[in-house]
C-alpha cells in the first residue's frame, strides 16, 4: 500500500468558526494538513516564513486588513494553487478572479459548500496523477488550454498534430486526449479512430473540442469512440466540470478492476484472476510450445504466529509476504492469493528444473528473511511449497498435483520444495 506524504493547504480565513469548519472537513481526508491565516497580516507572515510547502489555498477575497481580494495576488504571486470564497458574487468578480489564475470559486454559505471545497481539493491532489494531451495545430489555443489544465494541476503534454499525438501517447502514461478537430496531417477524428484501436474508453478518455454549431462532427467523434466534446468558445467551469467527470468516471472503472481482481489485503491478484489469467497464461504456452509451472506456497505453522502475536500482526505479516512474492516474480508471471496464507504462483516459460530452482530460492529467502514486529521484535518463519510442471493441460488439474506436492512437503518436515511430475 502507498504511502502518501502530507499535503498543506493554506486557508486564509478571519471568521474562526468558518475556518475551524474547513480544517476539520479537510483534515478527514488522509494526508490533508491545514494552516489557517486570520488576516492579511498573518498569512504575509507565514509565507515569509517559508516553512510549509502549500499545494493550495482557500482563500477569503474579503478580509478586514484587505477587504478587496488583496490576498489572491499575494498567494499567487507566491504559486499556490487557490480556490477562492466569497460572500457575494457578481460577473465581474467572475471574470476578474479567472483572469487571475484562479481554480475555482465557492459562495461562503450552506453545508454543502464545505464539502464541495473538500472535493475539489481532492481532485487537484488526484489531477497531479493524471497525463494529459492537448492536440492542436493553433499554438495559441494550445497554450491557452494548457495554461487552464496546469491550473487544475495535471501534468500536460502537447501535440500539434495527430501523428505527433500518437507518438506522445506511446511514450507516456496519458489518461486523457484533448483534441481539435481540423489539424494537418492527421485530423481529430482520425487521431480518435487510431486510439481507439489501442487504448479503450476505459483507459483513455478523449474530448474533442468543436466550434459551435458543428453538431454532425460531434455526433461522429462520438461514434468513433469520442468520450465527450467541448463547444468553443467555452466557459471555464464547463471545461474543468467535463474533463472531472471524464477524469472521474476513468477512476471508478479503476477501482472496480482492482477490486474485481485484487486482494484486499495483500494487494495480490486474487483466484478469480489467477483462473482467468492462468487459462490464458497455459493457452498461450500451447501455442507457444513452452510450459508453465503451478506452484502453491503455504506458511509453515501460521496459526502459532496469530496465536502468539494476535490476528493483526498476522495481517502484516501476511501482507510483507506479499510484497516479497511481488519483488521477485513479475508479470507475465501470476502471482496471487489462493486464500488464507496459502499463494499460488503461475510461472510461464520456464522449465522444471528452472522453476524448482527458483521456488527454492524463493524459500531460502523467505527462511532468512527477519519480519520487524509494531514492538521491534523479529519473527522469522517457513514455507513449503509444491509445484507441478510441464505437460500442463488446464490449471485445475495442475494444482491439484501443486496440492499433491505441498501435503509431501508439509509431510516430510515443511520449508521445502517438492516437485510433482
Ligand atoms: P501448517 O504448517 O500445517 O500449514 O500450519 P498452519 O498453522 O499454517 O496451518 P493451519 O491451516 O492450521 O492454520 C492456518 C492459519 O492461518 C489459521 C488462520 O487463522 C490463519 N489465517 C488464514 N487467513 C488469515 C488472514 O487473513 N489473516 C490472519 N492473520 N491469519 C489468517
Ligand atoms: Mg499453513
Ligand atoms: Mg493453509
Amino acid at each position: 500500500m502507498e504511502q502518501k506524504s502530507d499535503k498543506y493547504i493554506l486557508v486564509v480565513e478571519d471568521s474562526q468558526m468558518f475556518s475551524r469548519i474547513l480544517k476539520r472537513s479537510i483534515e478527514s481526508v488522509e494526508h490533508f494538513k491545514v494552516v489557517i491565516a486570520e488576516s492579511f497580516a498573518e498569512l504575509k507572515a507565514i509565507l515569509s516564513e517559508n516553512k510549509y510547502q502549500f499545494f493550495a489555498g482557500l482563500l477569503d477575497v474579503n478580509l478586514p486588513d484587505a477587504p478587496n481580494g488583496e490576498v489572491i495576488d499575494y498567494v499567487l504571486e507566491h504559486d499556490i494553487t487557490s480556490v477562492v470564497f466569497t460572500g457575494k458574487l457578481d460577473e465581474n468578480f467572475r471574470k476578474k478572479i479567472y483572469k487571475r489564475g484562479i481554480v475555482d470559486y465557492v459562495l461562503k454559505e450552506g453545508p454543502s459548500n464545505v464539502e464541495y471545497m473538500v472535493s475539489l481539493l481532492k481532485q487537484l491532489d488526484r489531477n497531479q496523477n493524471l497525463n494529459v494531451l492537448v492536440v492542436d495545430d493553433s499554438s495559441s489555443a494550445r497554450s491557452y488550454i494548457k495554461h487552464l489544465l496546469l491550473i487544475y494541476q495535471f501534468n500536460v503534454y502537447e501535440a500539434s498534430d495527430g501523428i505527433e499525438a500518437l507518438s506522445v501517447l506511446e511514450a507516456n502514461n496519458i489518461h486523457l486526449v484533448l483534441t481539435d478537430f481540423y489539424m494537418p496531417n492527421m485530423d481529430g477524428l482520425e487521431l480518435t479512430k487510431k486510439i481507439r484501436t489501442t487504448y479503450s474508453s476505459q483507459e483513455v478518455a478523449i474530448i474533442g473540442m468543436s466550434v459551435f454549431g458543428n453538431n454532425k462532427l460531434s455526433a461522429h467523434f462520438l461514434k468513433l469512440g469520442g468520450s465527450d466534446f467541448i463547444t468553443k468558445p467555452f466557459l471555464e467551469e464547463e471545461f474543468f466540470c467535463r474533463i472531472n467527470q471524464n477524469m472521474e468516471l476513468l477512476e471508478h472503472i479503476r477501482e472496480l478492476k482492482y477490486l474485481a481482481t485484487k486482494d484486499h489485503l495483500t494487494g495480490l491478484y486474487n483466484r478469480r484472476y489467477l483462473f482467468e489469467q492462468g487459462k490464458a497464461l497455459i493457452d498461450a504456452s500451447h501455442e507457444k510450445e513452452t510450459s508453465v509451472a503451478v506452484a502453491l506456497l503455504d506458511v509453515d505453522f501460521f496459526k502459532h504466529v496469530n496465536d502468539e502475536h494476535g490476528h493483526d500482526i498476522g495481517d502484516k505479516v501476511l501482507f510483507k509476504l506479499g510484497s516479497i512474492l511481488l519483488n521477485q516474480f513479475h508479470a507475465p508471471h501470476i502471482v496471487s492469493r489462493y486464500g488464507g496464507e496459502e499463494f499460488c504462483l503461475v510461472l510461464s516459460d520456464i522449465t522444471e528444473q528452472e522453476s524448482f530452482d527458483l521456488l527454492d530460492g524463493l524459500r531460502e529467502l523467505i527462511a532468512e528473511h527477519c519480519f520487524t514486529l509494531d514492538n521491534g521484535d523479529i519473527l522469522q518463519m517457513t514455507v513449503s511449497i509444491g509445484v507441478h510442471t510441464s505437460r500442463i493441460d488446464n490449471l485445475k488439474d495442475a494444482l491439484k498435483r501443486a496440492d499433491q506436492g505441498l501435503y509431501q512437503a508439509k509431510h516430510e518436515g515443511r520449508n521445502q520444495v517438492v516437485l510433482i511430475k
